[in-house]
């Protein structure tokens, strides 16, 4: 059942199938959940560097790695490695365990029944139920699970199939929107993919051959309502809990049980080796190989258990990254522009950096006040790959300069820069 991918082909890169981009390829790294293991980053981080000057680590937005500039020769020797370090337990199903899951769970006191321990274990079952499953093999690699905590930290990535917890070891699940127990999670999200797949075939079936891809559950004609009346099964609906938008720490705080807990923003999604050694230095434990972090979807990796609390921040800014709470890398994203895309008109990612040591987020032409808490994207063209949920200012070059204006609105501002 395959029919979701096939249609119109399926470009999301792996480890196995790379995108050839104007820098070399880019392979991407699924991390359901964003888990990792300190000794595993470092050794992505070495092997990136091992492919020269181009080669790099990114933090993407789905709390995956991606590693560009892989020479051409090197592609099979980069699906060994991925394979070698867990990274790979399934080649079939590589591309579609996109599982993201609240990095802060059990950090910040909003457990509320999914805390760190509870989240982790979720995660882990749903990706094995999903690896096990071949038809699930068909997903596309846009598809995505969410696995969300009482803060609803994960609720703007709007996933594909989703759970919130409720009180009383119950969650909200989607897009059913059926109330279950907690070990019926995994098989009520396992069952809506398998859903989505099925209303898939039948939407390809009937539609039009040049018709819109149907890659995630909003591309069904429907927008997905049949769907979710076919998962209730005459269950009753429960409305969707919309909790305030969660907190996104930076820096080190105290973790509900007393112990320290601490992320570092990593500037444009880009960590060096030496960014990645300090992450697996900074954790808890006699052995910073088994140490374990969480890559965020917003660009920054979470240790969980804190080593010595008081050099965290120091150690960040001295390998790169940033763990200042008010750090402007919170706000600030970019595309992968000049030289990696052939497509960009700028090196916007160090047009972003020029901008962020100026103390800006946007060129300075356009230095007007920016609203608290406005957030910017910079895009090499039109295509604004990368742009974040929600609202922000778009920066996009053209070939005359950026264009500066908000979100779906019209230009305000143009200059050369
Ligand atoms: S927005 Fe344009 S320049 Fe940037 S990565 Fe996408 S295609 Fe390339």
């Amino acid at each position: 059942m395959a029919a979701a991918r096939d249609r119109v082909t399926d470009r999301c890169p792996g480890a196995l199938v790379l995108h050839e981009a104007a820098d070399g390829g880019l392979a991407r790294i699924r991390l359901p959940g964003g888990l990792i293991a300190g000794g595993t980053l470092v050794a992505l981080a070495e092997l990136a560097e091992s492919f020269g000057p181009r080669g790099a680590v990114e933090l993407t937005s789905r709390g995956n790695l991606q590693l560009r500039g892989v020479p051409a020769g090197r592609h099979s020797e980069l699906a060994d490695r991925v394979a070698e370090l867990g990274l790979l337990p399934s080649a079939t199903h590589e591309r579609v365990r996109n599982i993201v899951a609240a990095p802060f769970a059990g950090l910040v006191g909003t457990a509320g029944g999914a805390g760190d321990s509870a989240l982790d274990g979720l995660v882990r079952a749903l990706d094995l139920g999903l690896c096990a499953d071949p038809d699930l093999a068909g997903l596309s690699g846009r598809f995505l699970f969410g696995l969300d905590d009482a803060s609803g930290a994960v609720a703007a990535l709007e996933a594909d199939a989703w759970a919130v917890p409720l009180d009383a070891g119950r969650w909200w699940v989607g897009p059913a929107g059926v109330a279950v127990d907690g070990p019926d999670v995994v098989g009520e999200l396992l069952a809506a993919a398998r859903g989505f797949l099925r209303a898939a075939v039948d939407a390809a079936v009937s539609a039009a051959p040049a018709g819109h891809p149907i890659w995630r559950v909003r591309d069904l004609p429907d927008g997905g309502a049949g769907l979710a009346a076919e998962l209730r099964a005459g269950r009753p609906e429960v409305a969707r809990p919309e909790p305030p938008p969660g907190r996104r720490p930076v820096g080190v705080w105290r973790r509900p049980d007393g112990g320290h807990a601490a992320a570092a923003l990593v500037p444009l999604g880009r960590l060096s080796r030496a960014g990645a050694e300090m992450l697996a230095a900074a954790g808890q434990g006699m052995d910073p190989a088994a140490v374990s972090l969480r890559v965020t979807p917003w660009r920054s990796v979470v240790v969980p258990r804190l080593a010595d609390p008081a050099s965290f921040v120091p150690a960040a800014r001295r390998a790169g990254l940033d763990a200042e709470p008010q750090s402007l890398w919170a706000l600030v994203t970019a595309c992968a522009g000049r030289p990696g895309c052939a497509s960009a008109l700028a090196d916007v990612r160090a047009d972003a950096a020029d901008a962020v040591a100026a103390g800006r987020l946007t060129p300075a032409f356009a230095a007007r006040p920016l609203p608290p808490g406005a957030r910017a994207h910079w895009s090499g063209c039109a295509r604004r790959c990368g742009r974040p949920a929600g609202s922000y200012v778009d920066i996009v070059a053209g070939p005359d300069g950026y264009l500066v204006h908000a979100a779906g609105a019209e230009p305000k501002e143009s200059s050369r820069w």
